[in-house]
C-alpha cells in the first residue's frame, strides 16, 4: 500500500499520516448551523469527510468520527456580530427554536443518508453541552479573557501565534473580522459567552458566572472535541471559510486551555467551495440549493456523489445543472456494466484486479485525489482480461471506499424523473407497449402519435438509445 499524505492547513503543505494510534484515528468535522436545510455546499463539506473516512477504514485504519450540530451560538457574521442565526430563524417562522432545530438536524441526518455519508460515532448537539462549555470558559478566564458589558471576550493576544492557520495576524486582520462590538482590545478578540441584553429575551439562554446568555459559537467545537477525541486528535476537518476565523479561534481556546502551543488536532484540513455563477453557495443569501431541489429535478442525489468526487476536494466546484447530468450519465454507465457483468459472472480471467487496486491506492494516498481515482474504476471494469466475477469483487472492494453504491443502485434509479412530470412510469410503460403493437403492426401514424402525445407530457421516447434506455423525460 502507498503510505497516505494529507494536505495540511497549518503548514499549507502535504504530510506523510502518522496518527497517535492507527486503530483509533480521531476526526472531528465542524457540523452544521442548523437553523435551515444544509445546501449543496454544505454537503460538499461532508462528502469530503466522508472520503477522507472511507480512505482511512479502506486502508485498514480504525476511526472515531465526530460531526457536531450547531444549535446555538453562530451569529450571522462568523466574527461575533449580528443575530444569533438560530433565534433570528426561529423568529422569522414564529415556530419554537428547539423544534426549529431538531427539524433541520433530521433533515441534515437524511440528507446524509441519501448521499451514501456513513453515520459518525457521534452527533453532540452543542446545547447539550453548556455546562461543558461553562466549565471550559472558567478555566481559561482569569488568564485569557475580559468582560464588556456584552460578554466574556477572548483575548487573542494572550497564545501564541495567533492567526497562524488564516495565514493573518491579530494586528493585521482579514476584513471580515472587523466588526462593531465596542471595547475589544483587538478586532479579532471573539466571545466566550454573551451575556443576554436587560430587554432581551433569548428563547435559548443558560445562566453563568458572566449573567444569563449564550455561549460563543467557538467555544462548542473545543470543548466537545475534547469531550469526545481527547485534549489532542488527528484531524479536525470544516470548509475553507473555517480557516480564517472559527479554527483560528478554536486553536487560541485549545491553546489557553490547554496551556501549550498545541493548537489540539495534528492536521487541520479544508475542502473548497462549492461555487456557482453568482459565487460560493451560502445559507445566508437565500438562494441555494438543496439536495431535495436536486431531487425534485429529477436527480439522484449520488449523482452529487459523483459529482463532488469528480473534483479534488481542495479545488473550487462550480455546480451546473449540465455537470450534474453529466455525472448522472457517468453513473448510469456504471451501473450499466455492473449489470452486464453480473449476467455473465464467469470466473475465468487471464489477469486480476490487484493492479488497479493499487494505483486505486495510489490516487486515494495523495491527499484523497478522487479525480485520479474514478478513471481507475473505468479501466478496471472495461479490462476484459479480468473474470466478470473477479471485476465485481474488485468493484465491490472500491466502491466501499467511492460510496457510490454500484452494487445496489439499478438502471431506474437513475432516470431522471422530475417530480412534476405529467404521466407516472406505469403509464408510460402501458403507452410504449401500445406503441410497440403499433410498430409490429405497421400502424406508423398511431406509433407517431403515441410518440407526440407523451412528447406533450414532458416524455421522450428513445428508440435505440446506446444506454438501453426506452425514454427520458425532457427538463
Ligand atoms: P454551516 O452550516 O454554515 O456552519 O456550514 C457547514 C459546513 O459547510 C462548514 O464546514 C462550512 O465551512 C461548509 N460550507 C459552507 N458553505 C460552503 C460551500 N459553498 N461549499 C463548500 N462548503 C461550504
Ligand atoms: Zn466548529
Amino acid at each position: 500500500m502507498t503510505p497516505l499524505t494529507l494536505y495540511n492547513s497549518l503548514t499549507r503543505s502535504a504530510e506523510p499520516f502518522v496518527p497517535a494510534d492507527p486503530a483509533n484515528v480521531r476526526i472531528y468535522s465542524c457540523g452544521p448551523t442548523v437553523y435551515h436545510y444544509a445546501h449543496l455546499g454544505n454537503l460538499r463539506a461532508y462528502l469530503f469527510t466522508d472520503t477522507l473516512g472511507r480512505t482511512l477504514t479502506w486502508k485498514g485504519y480504525g476511526l472515531t468520527h465526530v460531526i457536531n450540530i450547531t444549535d446555538v451560538g453562530h451569529l450571522t457574521s462568523d466574527a461575533d456580530s449580528g443575530d444569533d442565526k438560530m433565534e433570528a430563524a426561529a423568529k422569522a417562522s414564529g415556530r419554537d427554536i428547539w423544534a426549529v432545530a431538531a427539524h433541520y438536524t433530521q433533515a441534515f441526518k437524511a440528507n446524509l443518508k441519501d448521499l451514501n455519508v456513513r453515520d459518525p460515532a457521534h452527533f453532540p448537539l452543542a446545547t447539550d453541552h453548556v455546562p461543558g462549555m461553562i466549565a471550559f470558559g472558567e478555566a481559561i478566564a482569569e488568564r485569557h479573557c475580559y468582560r464588556l458589558p456584552d460578554g466574556l471576550y477572548f483575548d487573542t493576544s494572550t497564545v501564541p501565534d495567533y492567526g497562524r492557520l488564516a495565514g493573518t495576524h491579530a494586528d493585521g486582520p482579514a476584513e471580515a473580522r472587523i466588526d462593531a462590538v465596542a471595547g475589544k482590545r483587538h478586532a479579532a478578540d471573539f466571545a466566550i459567552w454573551r451575556t443576554s441584553g436587560p430587554d432581551e429575551h433569548r428563547q435559548m439562554e443558560w445562566d453563568s458566572p458572566w449573567g444569563r446568555g449564550a455561549p460563543g459559537w467557538h467555544l462548542e467545537c473545543s470543548v466537545m472535541s475534547r469531550r469526545y477525541l481527547g485534549d489532542h486528535f488527528d484531524i479536525h476537518t470544516g470548509g475553507i471559510d473555517h480557516r480564517e476565523i472559527h479554527h483560528p479561534n478554536e486553536i487560541a481556546q485549545n491553546q489557553a486551555y490547554g496551556g501549550t502551543a498545541d493548537t489540539g488536532a495534528t492536521l487541520w484540513m479544508h475542502n473548497n467551495f462549492l461555487v456557482d455563477r453568482t459565487g460560493k453557495m451560502s445559507k445566508s443569501s437565500g438562494a441555494f440549493l438543496t439536495l431535495a431541489t436536486l431531487v425534485e429535478r429529477g436527480f439522484h442525489p449520488l449523482a452529487y456523489r459523483l459529482m463532488c468526487l469528480q473534483a479534488h476536494y481542495r479545488s473550487e466546484l462550480e455546480f451546473s445543472w449540465e455537470n450534474l447530468a453529466a455525472a448522472q450519465t457517468r453513473l448510469k454507465r456504471l451501473v450499466q456494466t455492473v449489470a452486464a457483468l453480473r449476467a455473465r459472472g464467469d470466473s475465468k480471467g487471464a489477469a486480476t484486479a490487484a493492479p488497479y487496486a493499487e494505483r486505486l491506492d495510489a490516487a486515494l494516498s495523495d491527499d484523497l485525489n478522487t479525480p485520479k481515482a474514478l478513471p481507475v474504476l473505468d479501466e478496471m471494469l472495461a479490462d476484459k482480461r479480468i473474470a466478470p466475477a473477479d471485476r465485481l469483487a474488485a468493484l465491490a472492494d472500491f466502491d466501499a471506499v467511492l460510496g457510490l453504491g454500484l452494487l445496489t443502485l439499478a438502471r431506474e434509479d437513475l432516470r431522471v424523473r422530475p417530480a412534476r412530470a405529467g404521466i407516472d412510469d406505469a403509464g408510460i410503460a402501458a403507452r410504449l407497449e401500445e406503441r410497440r403493437a403499433a410498430r409490429a403492426a405497421k400502424d406508423f401514424p398511431r406509433s407517431d402519435a403515441i410518440r407526440d402525445e407523451l412528447a406533450a407530457l414532458g416524455v421522450e421516447v428513445m428508440d435505440g438509445d446506446p444506454l438501453g434506455w426506452d425514454w427520458k423525460v425532457t427538463i
